[in-house]
């Protein structure tokens, strides 16, 4: 019997690495994309060759019917057990005084309202009990000044939420734990307008490097396995140090 789990954002960064590394795993793994139909395909090829089950669906995760028509798609593989509320994304670095009311608004819709959705459907969909793992950010706890404070905001509400589940859902036999990247070579720094950050970065990391998706993937496969079965309510950080 294998595991099915949803993931969202997993065409690229870390949604794909924990997308591969779960079915590397043994799950059976359905996940959302928005608009690279492509790289959402080659991921998909990746879940096949380990002879697991899988399927890319485009939604986006704000609008509650695609992401209803994620979890039906899942729902056509059998009964699912885990997600990974992943797809996230920021705005423009800059001063606090120069952020606009419409990035406020996407990265509020993305990061908060997304995972709420999807949590909401999982909660309702989780019958036979779960885990759900949300990707947070080490920004909850060090604030990013400067730089977007409005997103780490909007990461401390997902620890937040994370917490409230646990202790909502645990009586059902359903696990809520998150991750807190540091700073993860991937694209996301481009739509920060410092596509080349992870590199800028490694002096202030302790470890002496930015993380790579695939490290903090490992993070997410152990929450969602038995292995941490007495694990709920944690936010586990993956950051060098940060
Ligand atoms: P990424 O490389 O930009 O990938 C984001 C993924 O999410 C893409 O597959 C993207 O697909 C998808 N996505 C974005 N908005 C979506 C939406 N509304 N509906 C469906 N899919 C959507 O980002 P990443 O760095 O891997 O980040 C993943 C998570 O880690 C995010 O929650 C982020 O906040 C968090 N995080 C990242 C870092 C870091 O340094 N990289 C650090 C801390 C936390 P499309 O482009 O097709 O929309």
């Amino acid at each position: 019997m294998h595991p099915l789990t949803v993931v969202t954002g997993g065409s690229r960064g870390i949604g794909a690495a924990t997308v591969r590394q779960l079915a590397a795993a043994g799950h059976d793994v359905v996940f959302c994309y928005r608009r690279d139909a492509a790289a959402a395909a080659d991921v998909l090829r990746d879940v096949h060759a380990t002879g697991r089950r899988g399927i890319a669906v485009r939604a986006d995760t704000t609008d509650p019917d695609q992401v209803a028509r994620l979890f039906d798609a899942a729902a056509d593989l059998g009964q699912p057990t885990g997600l990974v509320n992943n797809a996230g994304t920021t705005s423009r670095i800059g001063p606090f005084t120069e952020l606009t009311v419409d990035d406020l608004r996407h990265v509020v819709d993305v990061n908060l309202v997304g995972y709420v959705l999807c949590a909401q459907q999982a909660a309702r969909r989780f019958t036979t009990g779960g885990a759900i793992v949300n990707v947070s950010s080490a920004a909850a706890t060090l604030g990013s000044p400067g730089e977007y404070v409005h997103y780490a905001a909007v990461k401390a509400a997902t620890d937040t939420l994370t917490l409230g589940l646990a202790k909502e859902l645990g009586p059902r036999g359903i696990r809520v734990n998150a991750v807190a990247p540091g700073i993860i070579d991937t694209e996301i720094h481009t739509v920060s307008g410092v596509p080349d950050r992870a590199r800028r970065a490694a002096g202030r990391i302790p470890l002496g490097r930015a993380g790579q998706p695939a490290e903090v993937a490992a993070a997410i496969v152990w929450l969602l396995s038995p292995a941490a079965a007495y694990t709920t309510g944690a936010v586990l950080r993956v950051s060098g140090g940060l």
